[in-house]
């Protein structure tokens, strides 16, 4: 049988060459977005992925959305991907409790509620895969990034106790830490910041999508059974 997976914000983005790959490589997956309307329409035209919309930040948002997904593909989760990720980037002294907030709900918030729905399923059965994308700036850091590193770093704490929670039910839970990808997220970096970045690269480029979605199946991979806990650094090479 097909396992089912989710990729929350899996339309757009990295998510959306997630949701490729997952696809590709036979599992049914179902991709969660929020705002983007337009851009789920045509993703879902090209792919035949089906789309469901919902605001991860939302405890009750997530529980209508996981419920329609299962029942829609006819299962529960096997694979959870938690990739919506949101930037408010601004130095703290300037930064408004709004961004703050905003980023920590979406980014970290999002990922206890998608796991406390999903978690249950996975432990009746004895199997799942949870991966949670943090990010290179969650390990080291980053100016005008506080809310964001700090999301991201409590990812990966999350993701430690959870594999701790869980390694008797045969879930593992690992986190992947992107360095720069060319998406729309850095699309937003200035021209002279993003050369200085790629400066500090050692592979001298940003990432593909492609190659975030291939750590994914990786981890997602039932033969990948004895990582667990784990945080993958898929940056090029960059120093920590
Ligand atoms: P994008 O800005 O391109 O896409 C963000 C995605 O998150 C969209 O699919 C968006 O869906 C979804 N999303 C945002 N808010 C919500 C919400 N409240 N509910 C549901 N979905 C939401 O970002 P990337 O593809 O670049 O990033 C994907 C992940 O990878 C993020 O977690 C990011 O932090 C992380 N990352 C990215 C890096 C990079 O260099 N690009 C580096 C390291 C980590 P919609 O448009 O429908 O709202």
């Amino acid at each position: 049988m097909k396992k089912i997976a989710v990729v929350t914000g899996g339309a757009r983005g990295i998510g959306n060459g997630i949701s490729r790959a997952l696809h590709e490589a036979g599992y049914l997956v179902a991709a969660n977005y929020h705002s983007g309307v337009e851009t789920a329409k045509k993703f879902h035209e090209e792919t035949g992925i089906p789309i469901f919309c919902w605001d991860v930040s939302n405890y009750e948002a997530c529980e209508r959305g996981i419920a329609e997904v299962c029942e829609a593909l006819g299962g529960t989760v096997d694979v959870l991907v938690n990739n919506a990720g949101i930037t408010r980037d601004s130095m703290l002294h300037r930064m408004n409790p709004e961004d703050w907030t905003k980023v920590i709900v979406t980014n970290l918030n999002s990922v206890f509620n998608m796991c406390r729905l999903t978690i249950p399923s996975m432990r009746d059965k004895n199997f799942g895969r949870i991966i949670n994308i943090s990010s290179v700036n969650g390990l080291k850091g980053q100016i005008g990034q506080s809310n964001y590193s700090a999301a991201k770093a409590g990812i990966l704490g999350f993701t430690k106790s959870l594999a701790l929670e869980s390694a008797s039910k045969g879930i593992t839970v690992n986190a992947i830490a992107p360095g720069y990808i060319s998406t729309d997220m850095t699309d937003a970096i200035k021209e002279d910041v993003k050369e200085r970045i790629k400066a500090g690269i050692p592979l001298g480029r940003f990432g593909k999508i492609e190659e975030i979605a291939h750590s994914v199946l990786f981890l997602a991979d039932e033969k990948s059974s004895f990582i667990t806990g784990a945080a993958l650094s898929v940056n090029g090479g960059q120093y920590l």
